[in-house]
């Protein structure tokens, strides 16, 4: 699924459409959000997910200091709203692809560079290479129907995407780097807990349970479950810059995976709306108030 670029002061084609009538008291343009990688096969019917523009004062300071991924993913969800379910619950890959559409909402047209070493070359040297919105291509969460019914010798398990519920709850763990641990969430997240306490007394069981396996079948089923419910970004696809390399001569393509979570500190505006916005600036006493 391919993020469309919008045109100045235009809504981003087919994906998003603006909400007609905007709330009291609520100024920012808002967008609702047709199109996700996840379908929306993870939320109930019905649903409907709406964003506004960041305003000035996000975009400068998400652009400054280091942020946190838990800050980055804060930020995003800040301005989303939804209609039926809560809004923590948004799968991972989709908030990563609303908070691209958020950006190229705000500022425009935009660019990024993304880094890469050459298999087919002797040195080691990174190289760089820029891109724009539009070369982004997410893969759609392609199984028919949630959740996914996994059955192991220790009976069935339903697995669910990964939200920023459950990255909150790792998080507050010390675990959300853990890819048992990431598994045992999303098997767990489509059960409804009463306390914190019993939601993270399943969390344990699970954990245990996942993280003594020792039956490879047991653990393929585990990696094809969090193939499956993956839906993030494509790598891109990249020619070396090198002279007399082989990959150039062959147009052999290497491919760069792409990390979101840095993508979204690293994505600038691109030439083109740097110049439109140049051409605004004049000096002297010529026009204007
Ligand atoms: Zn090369």
């Amino acid at each position: 699924m391919k993020v469309q670029e919008k045109k100045n002061n235009e809504v981003v084609n087919s994906v998003v459409s603006p909400i007609k009538e905007p709330k009291e008291n609520d100024f920012m343009p808002k967008f609702t959000v047709s199109e996700v990688p996840s379908k929306f096969k993870s939320y109930p019917e019905g649903c409907k997910i709406e964003y506004s523009v960041y305003r000035f004062g996000d975009l400068k300071r998400m652009s400054g200091s280091e942020l946190s991924p838990h800050q980055i993913y804060s930020d995003i969800l800040m301005g989303v709203e939804c209609n039926n379910f809560d809004k923590r619950k948004i799968t991972f890959p989709d908030l990563n692809y609303i908070g691209v559409l958020r950006k190229v909402s705000s500022i425009g047209g935009l660019e990024f560079s993304a880094q890469f070493v050459c298999p087919f070359c002797d040195d080691s040297e990174f190289q760089n290479k820029e891109f724009e919105i539009k070369d982004l291509d997410f893969f759609d969460l392609e199984v028919p129907n949630l959740p996914i019914n996994v059955k192991f010798s220790f009976g069935v398990r339903k697995f669910m995407p990964y939200t920023f519920e459950d990255f909150e709850f790792l998080r507050s763990i010390n675990k959300e780097l853990d890819k048992t641990a990431i598994l045992a969430i999303m098997s767990i997240s489509s059960k409804i807990f009463r306390s914190n306490k019993e939601r993270e007394d399943a969390f344990n069981k699970r954990f245990d349970e996942f993280d003594n396996m020792e039956d490879p079948t047991e653990n393929y089923k585990l990696d094809k479950v969090d193939k499956m419910l993956g839906h993030g970004l494509k790598p891109l696809s990249v020619y070396c810059n090198n002279e007399g390399c082989i990959s150039k001569e062959k147009k052999l393509p290497i491919r760069v995976d792409l990390d979101l979570e840095g993508l979204e500190l690293v994505v600038t505006p691109t030439r083109k709306f740097r110049e439109s916005v140049e051409n605004c600036f004049s000096f002297g006493n010529s026009e204007g108030s």
